[in-house]
């Protein structure tokens, strides 16, 4: 299908050869399963495997890491292409878009030089262990700890809501080094290898059609130089890698992409006029993702700008899949067989929808963040 979005201006790297990819793995079994509602959400060690084959990861990162050198855009544009184009993302997003760019701000050199190349080859996958049962929203909850015994730190504790965590070889993973009343003072973020005695990984089937991981850490020995950044430092990082995650220019990608798909099945004007309105507030959507990806490549707090490209493509993914829903009439959510619409892909998205007010932030947050860093001083 032709696509809408903007072409991506890497040589080599165009929209036809994102859709030949997504031909390949639609072949090969390793795509996004018609009942799963969003390619963020999707997994395939095999399709991340082909993106570092492709060139594909880490575009904008250093030449001498293994990236592509290409400006930040380049890498927003793809991203989107790969949405738009239904690729599984859920490692890409947390390997390559959040964990190994926040790396490349907060982590030393040496640490770079060995997790970075190996990320950009489409060799190692990382999740992300930061939620608990009590520590979602409230990161300065947690309670998993870290205790130091000689040249390692012993980790007791679970996480909860770990994307990608059945895939992944290595966790990045927020921790208490400080007392148990220390707050977000007393943080840390360590790189553990998921495959270290003492992690039990537990999967979990999620609304959306894809799958969720839970870790159990039970007296997991960690080398102390595993740390990223200072030891009680790790709240800035924290706060600093969700700023990467939040921006998603791959969900404006599968907006349009349904957007496109939803034309010829909307004929009455109100109804057109109204896909109409959203596909403008998905570019409006995207904007605010670029914005926030240019103060991060400027090294600029983009705190409010990440949260506003996340809520604003929250919002208008739940909005969609209503709109949709209304338009098409009940069909809209059988999900699979001769009645479905879009092979089913409307259903699913609009069962996954649901979460994309929780993932990454909650909404609530988002507009506080927004109001706390921004109204009055206006940048
Ligand atoms: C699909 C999916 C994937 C995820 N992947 C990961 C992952 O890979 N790694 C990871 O670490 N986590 C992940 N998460 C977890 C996610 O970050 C948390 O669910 C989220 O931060 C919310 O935390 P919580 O679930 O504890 O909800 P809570 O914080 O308990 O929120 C519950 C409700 O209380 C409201 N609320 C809470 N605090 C406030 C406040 N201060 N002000 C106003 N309202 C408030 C919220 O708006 C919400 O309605 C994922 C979640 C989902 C749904």
């Amino acid at each position: 299908m032709t696509s809408t979005v903007e072409p991506t201006f890497v040589p080599g790297r165009t929209a036809d050869d994102i859709a030949r990819l997504a031909e390949e793995f639609a072949a090969h079994g390793c795509g996004v399963p018609p009942t799963q509602g969003s390619p963020s959400d999707a997994d395939s060690r095999a399709a991340y495997a082909a993106y570092g084959q492709a060139g594909l990861i880490g575009l904008h990162w250093p030449v001498r890491f293994g990236g592509g050198g290409h400006d930040p855009m380049v890498t927003f544009a793809v991203e989107e292409q790969m949405g738009y184009h239904w690729l599984p993302m859920s490692s890409y997003l947390l390997s390559v878009k959040t964990i190994g760019n926040a790396l490349l701000q907060y982590a030393t050199e040496a640490m770079c030089a060995e997790f970075i190349p190996r990320i950009a080859s489409g060799e190692l996958i990382f999740c992300q262990g930061f939620s608990e049962p009590e520590a979602g929203t409230d990161l300065g909850s947690l309670r998993t700890t870290a205790r130091r015994d000689g040249d390692r730190y012993i980790v007791n504790g679970r996480k909860i809501w770990t994307s990608s965590a059945e895939h992944a070889d290595w966790v990045y993973l927020a921790v208490r080094t400080g007392s148990a009343e220390s707050r977000h003072r007393g943080l840390s973020v360590f790189l553990v290898d998921i495959h270290t005695p003492g992690i039990v990984v537990d999967v979990h089937r999620t609304l959306g059609g894809g799958t969720i991981g839970e870790l159990t850490l039970t007296d997991v020995a960690v080398p102390a130089d595993q740390v990223v950044g200072e030891i009680d430092g790790g709240w800035q990082i924290l706060m600093g890698t969700l700023d990467y995650e939040r921006v998603t220019s791959e969900k404006v990608g599968v907006m349009l992409r349904l957007l496109d798909e939803l034309d010829p099945l909307v004929t009455d004007r109100a109804g057109r006029q109204t896909l109409g309105r959203i596909r403008g507030d998905a570019h409006i959507a995207r904007e605010h993702g670029r914005r926030a990806t240019a103060r991060l490549a400027d090294g600029i707090d983009a705190s409010a700008e990440s949260s506003m490209a996340k809520l604003s493509i929250a919002l208008l993914m739940q909005e969609l899949a209503a709109t949709a829903v209304e338009l098409v009439g009940p069909r809209a959510l059988v999900e699979s067989g001769p009645g479905a619409v879009l092979d089913g892909k409307l259903a699913a998205f609009a069962r996954a929808a649901v979460a994309t007010t929780i993932a990454g932030g909650v909404s609530d947050i988002q507009r506080k963040n927004i109001s706390r860093r921004r109204v009055g001083s206006w940048s």
